[in-house]
């Protein structure tokens, strides 16, 4: 896991090194002026190495000199270009360690740390297309106006739920309220999780984001491997994510295992954020008392109503094919 960490870095330091030589060999192309003061400082410098080999350090430190007062001239072909001074600078994905992985005093970057946890659970969940799905690409329309339960429409039940959870990103810390979010499949659930997800991945925080299934595998390993890794993982983790509560093969081990996981988040008051197909109040009749009275009693429950969004998409997609 290191290793493929490290590769990712490398890769990343590759990538913003090469990105900086494209955008040399543009502005050499762009400017003759500039590939004239660049031709001029590399041949000042080609001088000054010959002249320090030579022993002659008074001339080599006036060539230096001469070399290095080209910078400036430089920097004003940029202005003149409407380029900002640092054009030609690596642009370091991490600044702290500039994609090297490791800060001086030999330790592991927080760069490191954050992509070593994400790849950890990462190879379990969290896919590529959770990066499409964002506050942004939310596409309201997907959602009916008209039919109303309850006196609001699914479209205004949906818009209130990205609204809180748009603010639960927004004013995330370790204490904000959980929450859980319940309706049939398809009406976007899951999809308003991911943005959440991304929100926070913007802001460096990596949370845990796993299927309840999933979430039961892993906690399997660790009573084959004695280590309980995962389960502390799972308690400690600055936000835990389950998605599809339900799903899961229900036995006494998993009904145990998530009820310990619910009651002491609750008791650190780390948030969680719960999706699932069952209503809050019928919890009760799926998972211990002690469980479902914690959600009950100390989460938001947002509701989700509306047709099976995939379902919606697949219509519209062939009535455009229709033309
Ligand atoms: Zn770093």
């Amino acid at each position: 896991m290191n290793r493929e960490v490290l590769e990712i870095i490398e890769e990343r330091r590759r990538k913003n090194e090469s990105d900086r030589l494209d955008r040399l060999r543009d502005l050499e192309e762009r400017s003759p002026k500039f590939r004239d003061l660049e031709s001029r400082q590399n041949a000042l410098y080609a001088r000054a190495s010959l002249e320090r080999v030579r022993g002659e350090l008074t001339a080599y430190e006036r060539t230096i000199k001469k070399a290095k007062a080209i910078d400036l001239e430089k920097k004003q072909v940029l202005a003149e270009l409407g380029l900002s001074p640092d054009y030609l600078e690596v642009r370091y994905t991490c600044p702290y360690c500039q994609d090297r992985g490791f800060l001086k005093n030999g330790e592991k970057c927080r760069c490191f740390k954050e992509l070593l946890r994400q790849r950890y659970y990462n190879r379990y969940d969290l896919t590529e297309y959770v990066k499409e799905e964002n506050f942004g690409t939310l596409d309201e329309s997907l959602f009916s106006d008209s039919s109303d339960v309850g006196g609001i429409t699914p479209r205004q039940l949906l818009r209130m739920n990205a609204n809180y959870l748009w603010r639960f990103c927004k004013e995330f810390n370790e204490v904000t309220k959980s929450v859980y979010l319940s309706g049939p499949v398809g009406t976007g659930k899951t999809f308003l999780v991911n943005c959440v997800v991304n929100e926070l991945l913007k802001d460096g925080i990596g949370p845990i984001y796993l299927s309840a299934p999933n979430l039961i595998l892993l906690l399997y390993e660790d009573v084959r491997s004695n280590l309980n890794r995962y389960l502390r993982d799972f308690i400690d983790s600055k936000l835990l994510i389950i998605d599809d509560l339900g799903t899961e093969t229900q036995s006494n081990f998993s009904k145990n295992m998530l009820s310990q996981i619910v009651d002491e988040r609750q008791l650190k008051k780390h948030p969680t954020i719960i999706t699932s197909n069952y209503p809050v109040d019928e919890l009760s009749r799926h998972y211990p008392e002690r469980m479902a009275s914690r959600i009950q009693g100390f989460y938001q429950a947002l509701n989700f109503v509306g047709e099976d969004l995939r379902i919606v998409k697949r219509q519209r997609n062939l009535m455009k094919e229709d033309g």
